[in-house]
């Protein structure tokens, strides 16, 4: 068995059962889905409108909202409020890698670490990521046991069990998390009433991201955007638990800048978190995939990697199926939808098993006929 069999089993066999379970041990999951599924819809439908709702609500509550029509928009705004010669530290964000973000950022000269533990390893390995929300299922422990001695050039036994890898990388980021001047994360959802932004997590490392650095900057696509607060934490439920991980140990809320009431109850900014709250977000494709009434289904991904999970072709292709970070079912949607590529599309053999698990319902083999038909029109009109 090569390394990717070992670990894509191992984590098939630690995920799938626990997901079954969370169902039937919390069935109101199910219907929360539903809810959030029409909310979203609700959204792609009038897009521009929530668009220009969330920003003015971000703007309202203190902090600075930024649009950015492609990556190299997104990665210039942000290039300003970070400068140069700063310590960064990143929350796992897709949207971050859809941008380049880390070596753009380094390139300025800013010394930037990934702070999501298989962000991280995939970081020091200098490897693209192999799944949404497990980056490095692709490593088996051995393997990470390697990677930290080469790269940390620390001490590490060859039967050194999970936890103490784990500890050896919480070492090493916490002071990265103490000096950082940035913390720069994605969002799970975006409230368009009140600006909010809502980030589910279990490591704790998009805790201190938010809190720590003076500087909070968030990164997201504009599909993030639900029309209120409730919508929002169902995100953030559902998510969860589809992704394996319910209850998660963290649900990171931020509105705005930090905030006190403390002296006669007058809301002032800021407290003893960050200084500064800036949402920078981001189209690149996803606005024009949301007039196309097949396409936009897409659009709904709340990225819980469940698909992945029961996928024939993803099994057996892992992270050489699709355009990073978007590999797998939801991957070969969004490599055509982010980078125009419709050859992921082409290698899906439409088992079906995708749409059978997706909580949010996307009916994924049409999205990927569709792609496929636009493929073959395009070599057609070459003839
Ligand atoms: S397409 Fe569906 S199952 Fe796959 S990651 Fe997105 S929401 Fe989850």
């Amino acid at each position: 068995m090569s390394e990717w069999d070992i670990a894509v089993e191992r984590t098939i066999n630690n995920n799938v059962p626990r997901v079954y379970k969370t169902l039937s041990q919390y069935p109101y999951i199910q219907d929360l889905a539903k809810e959030l599924r029409k909310a979203k819809l609700e959204v792609l439908n009038n897009l521009q409108k929530y668009v220009e709702q969330t920003m003015e609500s971000v703007k309202r509550i203190g902090g600075n909202a930024y649009y950015a029509t492609n990556v190299y928009e997104a990665r210039e705004i942000i290039a300003k409020i970070v400068g140069k010669n700063k310590i960064v530290v990143l929350g796992k964000s897709m949207v971050a890698y859809e941008m380049g973000l880390r070596e753009y950022l380094k390139e300025l000269g800013n010394e930037v670490w990934e702070t999501d533990l298989g962000e991280f390893l995939i970081q020091l390995a200098n490897e693209p990521p192999s799944h949404i929300i497990a980056p490095a299922i692709h490593m088996t422990r051995e393997r990470v046991v390697k990677l930290l001695r080469e790269k940390l050039g620390v001490e590490v036994s060859e039967n050194a069990t999970h936890e103490e890898l784990v500890a050896i990388v919480r070492k090493f980021l916490r002071e990265k998390f103490v000096r950082a001047d940035v913390g720069i994360t994605g969002a799970n959802a975006i409230a368009a009433d009140t600006g909010s932004i809502i980030l589910v997590e279990n490591e704790g490392n998009i805790r201190m991201s938010t809190v720590l650095p003076p500087v909070h900057i968030a990164v997201a696509g504009v599909e993030k955007i639900v029309p209120t607060f409730y919508h929002a934490l169902l995100e953030a439920t559902v998510q969860a638990a589809y992704a394996g991980l319910y209850p998660p140990t963290y649900i990171n809320l931020t509105s705005g800048p930090s905030s006190t009431g403390d002296i006669e109850m007058k809301r002032v900014r800021p407290a003893h978190g960050p200084k500064e709250f800036h949402l920078v977000l981001l189209d690149n494709g996803r606005v024009k995939i949301s007039q196309d009434e097949v396409l936009k289904e897409a659009l709904l991904c709340i990225r819980c990697g469940r698909c992945h999970l029961h996928c024939p072709v993803y099994r057996v292709l892992g992270v050489n199926w699709g355009v990073p970070p978007f590999t797998g079912p939801m991957g070969a949607m969004w490599s055509y939808i982010v980078y125009g590529d419709t050859k992921p599309a082409t290698l899906c053999t439409h088992s079906g098993n995708c749409k059978e698990v997706c909580p949010m319902g996307i009916n994924i083999p049409r999205v990927l006929e569709k792609i496929k038909w636009i493929a073959n029109d395009k070599e057609r009109n070459k003839t």
